[in-house]
């Protein structure tokens, strides 16, 4: 009708006008209402202006940056001047690996990764090999996990920096980081952690990590889509990827996203107080998910540590079926679940992180990954059990 306003956007997925049950949260997240709220300004005609002039108008969008960095730099504990905003996790991983080797080769030209990292990585990894670098990528156990031995094995005196992600995103592992980092050190190295998944969920600060870089993505915190941030320890050189104005203290050039960033600062300060009780929350959901599951669906099995884990994951295979066939059904009785690897032109390749935990066959072509998050409702939980079962049922009657 003309002239009168666009109906409201319903946000979440716990809302009457949408049924379905989203358990894909380690994807992505909803935007909060008062996230949306906090980037209003910037997106109208009040608060458009660029942070990097010095009128009033460009004023108003810096302090939006400051305001965001300062809840950045007290929710990691870290300097204020160390916080730079990029365009989300994938960027933050690329400006760390390359910007560090690249500025340091005088130190050395050898880089330590996994097998499990983020493809925003591993494919950073093998673009740095291009380059003439040397790369260990090191194995995990059957639970997913990084041995600190294996890192104090492969560490020489040309390694530069290890890249190790404080949780995994598939199966939700966590590794132990701190162990790793006094390892590192030792050896005059830096660490490099991908904190894009635990930061919702877990405690994640710079001392108790011991983390000289970190990245975090604002989409997986309920945050806008297209912002992120890297923690450089003070004093670590770093190359930009982009090249331009001086942007973010040389690190990042190019005019800050500034409503994104001021989305991201507020749903940080919105997570901090609600972290550790939603936590809660979700292990408690999962954990009634993960029985529930066990006792309907015979040979379920679980992937990943049983207790070392997020949250809010679960990850399983059904021996015997296909993992692309149960998310499409899933998917049409109105579940979003994930396998938790990629989706190469609608066909599902095997997960790189199962292969790499030695996983069997018949499980790395039947994993489902259900992550969990705030929408997530105890009613929801036990009807997902109830599909799931239902949907195993029907698809192993059709195979035998
Ligand atoms: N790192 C991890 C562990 C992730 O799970 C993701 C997103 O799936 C990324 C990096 C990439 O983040 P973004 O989507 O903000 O680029």
């Amino acid at each position: 009708m003309p002239g009168s306003s666009p109906s409201p956007v319903v946000f979440g997925y716990n809302n009457p006008m949408n049924p379905r049950i989203y358990l894909d949260y380690a994807a992505t997240t909803p935007l909060r209402p008062e996230v949306r709220a906090a980037m209003d300004p910037y997106l109208t005609a009040d608060g458009f202006g660029n942070p990097s002039s010095l009128h009033a108008d460009g004023q108003q969008a810096k302090r939006a940056l400051d305001t965001a960095r300062d809840i950045l730099a007290g929710a990691l504990g870290c300097q204020f001047s160390e916080i730079s905003f990029t365009s989300g996790g994938t960027e933050s991983d690329n400006a760390a690996l390359v910007g560090v080797m690249l500025a340091n080769k005088p130190r050395g030209t050898h880089l330590i990764t996994t097998q499990i990292e983020h493809e925003a990585v591993t494919e950073t990894a093998r673009f740095l090999e291009t380059l003439g670098l040397r790369i260990t990528y090191l194995p995990v156990d059957e639970f997913g996990i990084v041995s600190p031995q294996s890192v104090a094995d492969a560490l020489t005196d040309e390694t530069v920096l290890v890249s190790v992600m404080h949780a995994n995103n598939e199966v939700g592992t966590i590794q132990p980081l701190r162990e790793i980092a006094d390892i590192v050190h030792a050896r005059g190295a830096w660490l490099h952690t991908d904190a894009v998944q635990t930061f919702g969920l877990l405690p994640v600060t710079i001392d108790a990590l011991g983390a000289d870089l970190l990245t975090l993505s604002a989409h997986k915190i309920y945050g806008p889509k297209g912002a992120g941030a890297l923690y450089v320890r003070s004093g670590i050189a770093i190359e930009p990827l982009l090249h331009g104005g001086g942007q973010e203290r040389q690190r990042r050039a190019g005019t800050e996203n500034v409503a994104a960033i001021a989305g991201f600062g507020e749903a940080v300060r919105l997570l901090l107080p609600e972290r550790d009780a939603e936590a809660a929350r979700l292990t408690f959901l999962r954990d009634r998910l993960w029985s529930g599951l066990s006792e309907r669906i015979p040979g379920v099995v679980l992937n990943g540590h049983p207790t070392n884990r997020l949250p809010n994951n679960l990850n399983f295979s059904l021996p015997g079926l296909d993992a692309e066939t149960l998310l499409l059904s899933l998917d049409r009785t109105g579940v979003s679940a994930s396998s938790g690897s990629a989706c190469t032109s609608g066909s599902i390749e095997p997960s790189r992180v199962l292969s790499a935990m030695g996983l069997p066959d018949a499980r790395l072509k039947s994993a489902l990954r259900l992550t969990l998050g705030r929408g997530t409702t105890e009613e929801e939980i036990d009807r997902t059990v109830e599909i799931l079962a239902r949907i195993a049922e029907r698809l192993s009657c059709v195979k035998n």
